[in-house]
């Protein structure tokens, strides 16, 4: 199969930028150009705009279940296209086709589930303080959304944001991940053939910060999405609070991993193990700082070093690699630079720990002892497949540890006491915590963080929440 150009897609039509202009986009597994994508400018943003103002009439007059039976069309034919689409994200990403096949069929589930939530996004009637009173409780829809989605799940990240804005009969702009564009445009491909109208869904790709500055300015829009690292939410938090826009942050996080000496720690290394490697780690919720009752910390090291040494690494095209390439050069960089620090400052380095050879992105599976808590790689994001092990004395000092950082996203513990779970649950400051299983991230369960890691949710019935407004009519009969 060969990889397509990616072209911009505004008022219902596939379109170049009108002055021609294009990124390349490249094989992280190769480093060789693989295609192009369209970079709009003012002009296309101007008429995306334009496109979504008219989008909003239109699908915010149209039915609930006439938005659902689309919807749900939709996801029939993503499932159709699913071969097609996994094989270009992992050209694009370079996620093995395994996991890219998972994520698309994730991605049809997603838009079944919110396609059926739209539904049942009823308001309610409050018992007034007077004969006669009616006290109706409406939700509506915002209006058109900016949504931002980032590179390391390239159709998961939009068909959520898509999925909950049409279910509640928003229109959106997406401006999907210029290093992975191939495979977004053809989830929006799947709607537009679904039968969603001209203008409900644009999808631009191009400068991140022209893009955001202007959308988000934009009256026109009225709420915005992003998922993406806590430095550039935060930029993007504060355009919108300026613009009184409604937002939803789905930012980074550090994910703490509570391990006491009474779990299964078979089980522990081999769900955590395959969790650290989904993506080569560049997961907003992966297991990040392992935290190991020192009676087990041995034992629980040494299982898990040999299950990162077993791994086989490389071009996620090929049958059998379980791990493939970072998505960038400035990925690899980034994640070289924050090991080789922690190392330089007394680290030990377990397995990896370096580049692999190739012309690709590769990085080793890598874990690291002796950390200590000033250590940048301890309390910044790596982005990669690196694993923090330290030991802890009392669970304590582990919960103390997991809430040190001012992210709270994902957090996981494994345990045999009913007593500790409960107590993790009670204590640790996190978005979502998932203890003696990996959880995570189904359609029908909230998706989102606290504190640095951002704000509101991008599952459950809570996702749809944040697409509607909530308005009261109190009317009194004579
Ligand atoms: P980055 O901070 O440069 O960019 C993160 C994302 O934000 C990208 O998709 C980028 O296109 C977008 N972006 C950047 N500036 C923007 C702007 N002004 N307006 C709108 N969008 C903008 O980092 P990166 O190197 O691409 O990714 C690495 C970091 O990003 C990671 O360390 C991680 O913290 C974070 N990240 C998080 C997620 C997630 O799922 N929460 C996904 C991807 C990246």
């Amino acid at each position: 199969m060969s990889y397509p150009d990616t072209l911009l897609f505004i008022d219902g039509q596939w379109q170049a930028a009108s002055d021609g202009r294009t990124l390349d986009v490249l094989n992280p597994a190769t480093a060789q150009v693989i295609g192009t994508v369209a970079h709009a400018g003012q002009p296309e943003l101007a008429q995306a705009l334009a496109a979504a103002r008219r989008g909003f009439a239109v699908w915010s007059a149209t039915p609930a279940f006439q938005r659902y039976q689309i919807m749900r069309r939709a996801a029939v034919l993503l499932r159709e296209r699913a071969e097609e689409a996994a094989t270009c994200m992992s050209l694009e990403q370079g996620k093995p086709v395994a996991e890219a096949h998972a994520e698309m069929a994730a991605a049809a589930d997603i838009i079944d589930w919110m396609a059926e939530e739209g539904r049942r996004a009823y308001g309610r009637l409050v018992p007034a303080r007077l004969m006669g009173v009616t006290q109706s409780v409406i939700r509506t829809p915002v209006g058109p959304v900016a949504a931002f989605c980032p590179w390391n799940f390239p159709v998961n990240q939009v068909v959520r944001k898509v999925s909950a804005a049409l279910a509640t009969g928003c229109s959106i702009i997406v401006k999907a991940p210029e290093e992975t564009p191939a495979s977004p445009a053809m989830l929006i491909r799947a709607f537009a053939d679904a039968g969603v109208p001209p203008g409900v869904i644009g999808l631009v790709y191009g400068t991140p910060a022209e893009i955001s500055e202007t959308l988000i300015a934009d009256d026109i829009i009225r709420k915005v999405t992003f998922t993406g690292s806590t430095a550039v939410g935060k930029i993007l938090a504060s355009l919108a609070g300026t613009h009184m826009k409604r937002v939803t942050m789905e930012l980074g996080g550090h994910g703490p991993v509570i391990i006491t000496a009474d779990a299964d720690i078979t089980r522990a290394v081999s769900l955590l193990a395959a969790a650290k490697i989904r993506n080569a780690g560049q997961v907003c919720v992966s297991p990040t700082r392992f935290l190991i009752e020192k009676g087990v910390f041995e034992a629980f090291r040494s299982a898990y070093v040999a299950r990162m040494q077993a791994l086989v690494v490389g071009n996620g095209q090929r049958s059998g690699t379980q791990m493939g390439p970072v998505v960038s050069q400035r990925r690899l960089e980034a994640i070289e630079a924050l090991v080789n620090e922690a190392r330089d400052s007394g680290a030990k380095v377990e397995t990896g720990g370096t580049r692999l050879a190739g012309p690709g992105y590769f990085y080793a599976p890598t874990v690291l002892t002796g950390l200590t808590a000033d250590m940048r790689i301890m309390n910044e994001e790596p982005f990669g497949p690196i694993s923090l092990l330290c030991p802890f004395d009392t669970l304590e000092d582990a919960i103390a540890e997991a809430n040190r950082l001012p992210y709270g996203l994902a957090a996981y513990a494994f345990t045999g006491s009913g007593a500790v779970a409960a107590r993790l649950r009670d204590t640790v400051r996190t978005g979502m915590l998932t203890i003696n299983h990996i959880g995570l991230s189904l359609p029908e369960i909230p998706f989102g963080g606290i504190g640095d890691s951002g704000y509101g949710s991008e599952g459950g019935s809570e996702a749809l929440d944040a697409y509607l407004d909530t308005r009261l009519v109190t009317s009194m009969d004579y």
